[in-house]
């Protein structure tokens, strides 16, 4: 198909009759679409249902080191769960915390305790007159909402195909020390479902940043979503890295359960170096007397070990495959060639992340919404809520079934040649 920049102003208008026509006669249905919801469906949720039925009341409720899950006690986790969480971190167990029900809390909670207390005895960053993060964009949302909730200023770093713009990180962080650290997803990144390559995890370990209490927020969130199993994005472990390269001190890496067994009712870990993790440590004594242990017991006697995992995330991979594909068919047959988008087809994750042209993201999910198509907030995926371009816009396949996907992307479409025939008119 020609390039939409290529037709004559004729040709666009007469497009653009036609396209009014069929939007019009969708918007006529009255129909009610979500694709802005980055939650598993029903479906999948369904997959660990049996997870409620492996502790009951005959149950011996001990972790393997004889621990009485019913009581206080092993602030850090009980042992079980610390040799999943470590497996699905691909790290020791001595280097794990088990936290509770979410990362996003840890990861809130960790900026937290860097503002108040410090860094492993540094300067609370809120006695400091700026504290800056990097932010590669686009990105997850509430991760900037924690930095901008604590004030802290953020800072752009465009993402390419191999993860952030390492140039522009490496320059930053070894020339200004209020930048104290910076959000991944590394694998399979919200939104673009984009894996870091080798050479960025490697430039990530060999840091050296200007201020010594910097962190990378490691996010692995999506560490063994993929939506297709002989055919994993594979990355490399970074606390390693980071210990070969001298740096053992520079990453807090985070992970859950969450869309593996129960959002928000899964199971958070923290993996860090001996050092850091008795700084959380310090912290979480007063926080707790300990996190949900029978709710750790459940996932371990659920999922027994990383292979039960890996198994049960075929499945989430047998009811997301489709719809992916769905979104992807469409966006394939319909804007390949016109030059008024671009996407990227994950393979893993949660999210397709599609570029328009610049000036349009907003006007776009403004006129899916007239024909009731639900979309993420345009700019959402920036820091501040403001993408520069106006032209991210996160597509989130999970919720709908694949029947409703099918119309949503339809409309998806429609509304970007609209938005762009309005566009290439002005
Ligand atoms: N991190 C990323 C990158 C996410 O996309 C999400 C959820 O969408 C979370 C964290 C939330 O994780 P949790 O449920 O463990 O708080």
């Amino acid at each position: 198909m020609k390039p939409y920049s290529q037709l004559s102003k004729d040709e666009l208008l007469s497009m653009r009759s036609e396209l009014e026509v069929k939007f019009n006669e969708v918007k006529a249905k009255g129909l009610s679409l979500d694709m802005s919801r980055g939650k598993p469906a029903a479906a999948q949720l369904n997959l660990s249902n049996g997870m409620m039925d492996v502790l009951n009341s005959q149950c011996d409720l001990k972790s393997e080191e004889g621990v009485d899950c019913r009581n206080y006690g092993s602030l850090d986790g009980i042992k079980d769960a610390k040799r999943l969480l470590a497996d699905m971190s691909e790290v020791s167990m001595d280097k794990v915390i088990i936290y509770g029900n979410s990362s996003l809390n840890v990861m809130f909670d960790t900026v937290s305790r860097c503002m108040t207390h410090g860094v492993l005895g540094h300067t609370p960053w809120c006695r400091l007159d700026k504290v800056k993060f990097l932010c590669p964009v686009p990105g997850y949302d509430r991760h900037f909402g924690i930095t901008e909730y604590f004030g802290i200023e953020m800072v752009n770093v465009p993402m390419l195909p191999t993860g952030p713009d390492m140039d522009i990180v490496e320059k930053l962080v070894s020339e200004d020390d209020s930048i104290k650290g910076i959000w991944c997803v590394p694998k399979y990144s919200n939104p673009q479902g984009i894996s870091y390559s080798d050479e960025t995890v490697r430039r990530f370990a060999h840091l050296k940043p200007a201020a010594p209490d910097f962190r990378i927020f490691w996010d692995n969130a999506y560490s063994i979503h993929h939506l297709y199993d002989d055919d994993p994005d594979v990355i490399l472990e970074l606390l390693e890295e980071c210990e070969k390269a001298g740096n053992p001190d520079l990453v807090y890496k985070f992970i859950s359960t969450s869309k593996v067994s129960f959002p928000g009712s899964g199971v958070a870990a923290v993996a860090a170096s001996s050092a850091n993790l008795a700084d959380f440590k310090k912290h979480m004594k007063y926080q707790t007397i300990g996190h949900d242990k029978l709710n750790q017991l459940r996932h371990v006697r659920f999922f027994k070990d990383m292979d039960g995992m890996r198994e049960h995330m075929r499945k989430h991979a047998a009811i997301l495959r489709p719809k992916f594909e769905a979104v992807l068919q469409v966006l394939d047959s319909e804007l390949t060639g016109l030059e008024i988008g671009n996407w990227i087809a994950p393979k893993g994750g949660y999210f397709i992340s599609f570029d328009a042209l610049d000036g349009c993201a907003k006007a776009i999910v403004a006129k899916a919404k007239e024909a009731g198509l639900v979309m993420t907030g345009a700019g959402a995926t920036f820091p501040y809520g403001k993408d520069p371009a106006d032209s991210n816009i996160r597509i989130a396949p999970s919720f709908p079934t694949p029947e409703e996907l099918a119309i949503a992307a339809d409309i998806f479409v429609t509304s970007v040649k609209l938005v762009s025939i309005d566009k290439l008119l002005e």
